[in-house]
């Protein structure tokens, strides 16, 4: 798999669901495959081009939970997120 979904915050009050390429995973990181995604003030703020340092085009979401897809050499082990494993 090369991509994935994602949803881009592309100018003020407009988000495109779309394919953007896989990320290489670095040391010390993972892929987590998102199960859920909450929305938070950050995240409306950004919509409306209200954040200072949010730039188009910005992928949006951090505040998720899922599974570990793969990890870097130092990333956590696959499998469901966790305070013990994120
Ligand atoms: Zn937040």
């Amino acid at each position: 798999m090369n991509s994935m979904k994602a949803a881009v915050w592309t100018a003020t009050d407009r988000v495109e669901v779309t394919d953007v390429p896989m990320p290489k995973v670095p040391e010390g990181w993972a892929l987590v495959t998102i199960a859920y995604n909450g929305i938070c003030g950050t995240d409306v703020a950004i919509l409306h081009g209200k954040h200072p340092r949010a730039i188009a085009p910005l992928i949006m979401g951090h505040e998720i939970s899922g599974w570990v897809e793969q990890a870097g050499a130092t990333g956590p082990p696959p499998g469901p997120s966790s305070p013990s494993n994120r």
